[in-house]
């Protein structure tokens, strides 16, 4: 099969969170499985800094009127992976990130710099005599890549199958119903059976609305997305398209997180030898001006500052939790409020909690490689990547009972299987039964390393992720 993968963030092109990880990761496998794969990313800045620059282009011309474009094809970094990049100054050539400005507010262009994205895939699909290479599927990622799916039904025709896959329902990729001729589409697709979500235009709806197949990126989030919390407005919408819904646990670069072969760490270990994952925790110690000691259970959180990760819950539980003599490491960036809350924490509790505001992807291999337990209280979590990535580290998970977490982590009193410290409720007295749980098996070594042991062999690659996609796919095309 032809597949073409599409997303507005790919690693190691570019990535602000797990959509990159996957975007990244599931095209390779699916290679690896005998699939021809393409990806499609937006030439923004920092892609063309991280690749060869493609060796031919191919002219678009200026297919919404915001700007000339030209299509290049050039490789992932270290894979053999074919990758197109949409070149169009106008819309990514600038500074600051992928969605957001150096101030950290929306693009204000977004509509047309993720519809370009589209426009562009579509084209592929259109040229696909010309260009020797026709997708008998397209995979498309979040809302930024939402208009594909509508592109290619709306024109009708012969054109390929459409899978459109939920990261993250949270982000509806919403914008005002004036902008739809900007963005190409005709009137009539602003209906209740369209894009049209409350007045408003919405990227995500149209890929719900438009593709073949829906999924999501764990069984437990596709049921959550159907149910009014979990589905943030959208559940109506994917109720309607229930019989082409889905859920398919993301897997993880094996490679690229690998306690055994990783260059970002000082000292590689595995589960039959573990003693380089105690000298990375003397080493993350050290580096973060923590007192040197193997006795102390020490913490980590590696996220995104949102209401979603539910980190006003550890800092509501921080009383405690250094009450319990922890350490811990905080890695992150987003809501300025806690940005603040956690330095003013950081700066009363210097010899138990050290944070580091900002994206810095050696550090979050070195936090996964140098502590005992990993935090992710989410209040959802589509997958949750950190939770996987910190099993295979040896770092046990202490998770919300929510979404992929749940699909991924088991309690260490939920039978034998157990990896991890699983809670219930989103509240600080919850998460807190589970770190005093938690540091108390740590202070029984012989135990703590059988779950440790157990959760570093789990096997969350993508081979099996990826012959599900590819299952998927065949009964599609
Ligand atoms: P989400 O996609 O919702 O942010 P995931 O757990 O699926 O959450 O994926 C998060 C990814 O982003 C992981 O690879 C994690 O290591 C990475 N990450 C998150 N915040 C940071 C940060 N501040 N610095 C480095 N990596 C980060």
């Amino acid at each position: 099969m032809k597949i073409l993968s599409i997303a507005s963030e790919m690693y190691p092109l570019v990535k602000t969170g797990g959509l990159g990880d996957v975007a990244g990761a599931l095209p390779v496998a699916l290679t690896q499985l005998g699939e021809d794969v393409r990806v499609m990313v937006p030439g923004y800045r920092q892609v063309f800094d991280s690749m060869e620059p493609p060796g031919s282009w191919i002219p678009l011309g200026d297919p919404l009127g915001a700007g000339e474009a030209r299509l290049g094809l050039g490789r992932l970094p270290g894979e053999d992976l074919p990758v197109w990049v949409v070149d169009c100054p106008d819309l990514y050539d600038r500074k600051g990130g992928a969605y957001l400005d150096r101030k950290g507010k929306d693009w204000a262009d977004n509509h047309l710099r993720f519809a370009m994205l589209c426009r562009a895939a579509a084209m592929v699909c259109d040229a696909g005599a010309q260009l020797g290479w026709r997708p008998d599927i397209v995979h498309a990622h979040d809302w930024q890549a939402g208009l594909l799916p509508a592109y290619l039904a709306l024109r009708g025709g012969r054109r390929p199958a459409s899978v459109f896959t939920i990261h993250n329902i949270g982000f509806g990729g919403l914008f005002p119903a004036t902008v739809l001729p900007d963005v190409g589409l005709p009137e009539e697709s602003f209906s209740q059976h369209g894009v049209e979500f409350y007045q408003q235009l919405s990227f995500l709806k149209a890929g719900i609305h438009y593709s073949d197949h829906v999924t999501t990126v764990s069984p437990t989030y596709a049921e959550e997305v159907l149910t009014e919390e979990g589905g943030m407005g959208f559940s109506g919408v994917l109720a309607a398209r229930q019989d082409d819904l889905s859920g398919i646990l993301n897997g993880i670069d094996t490679h690229v997180w690998n306690p055994a072969g990783d260059p970002l760490i000082a000292h590689p270990f595995e589960s039959a030898k573990m003693t380089g994952k105690r000298a990375n925790k003397a080493a993350l110690q050290e580096e973060t001006g923590l007192e040197v000691r193997r006795d102390i259970p020490l913490l980590g959180i590696i996220s995104r500052f949102t209401v979603q990760k539910g980190l006003d819950l550890v800092l509501q539980a921080l009383p405690e939790i250094l009450a319990q003599g922890a350490q811990l490491v905080v890695l992150g960036s987003g809501d300025p409020d806690q940005e603040r809350a956690f330095a003013v924490a950081a700066k009363a509790h210097p010899g138990q909690l050290q944070l580091r505001v900002g994206y810095d992807e050696a550090f979050a291999h070195r936090i996964q490689a140098g502590c005992d337990m990993l935090l992710v209280p989410s209040r959802f979590e589509p997958c949750g990547l950190t939770q996987l990535y910190a099993m295979r580290y040896g770092t046990l998970p202490i998770v919300r009972r929510t979404g992929g977490l749940a699909d991924t982590v088991v309690d260490v009193k939920d039978g034998k299987e157990n990896t991890g410290f699983v809670f219930e409720k989103a509240t600080a007295e919850d998460l807190n039964g589970a770190v005093t749980r938690a540091v108390a098996l740590f202070r029984h070594p012989r135990k703590w390393s059988i779950v440790q042991r157990r959760a570093m062999v789990q096997n969350f690659s993508w081979q099996s992720s990826a012959q599900r996609y590819r299952d998927l796919f065949q009964t599609l095309v």
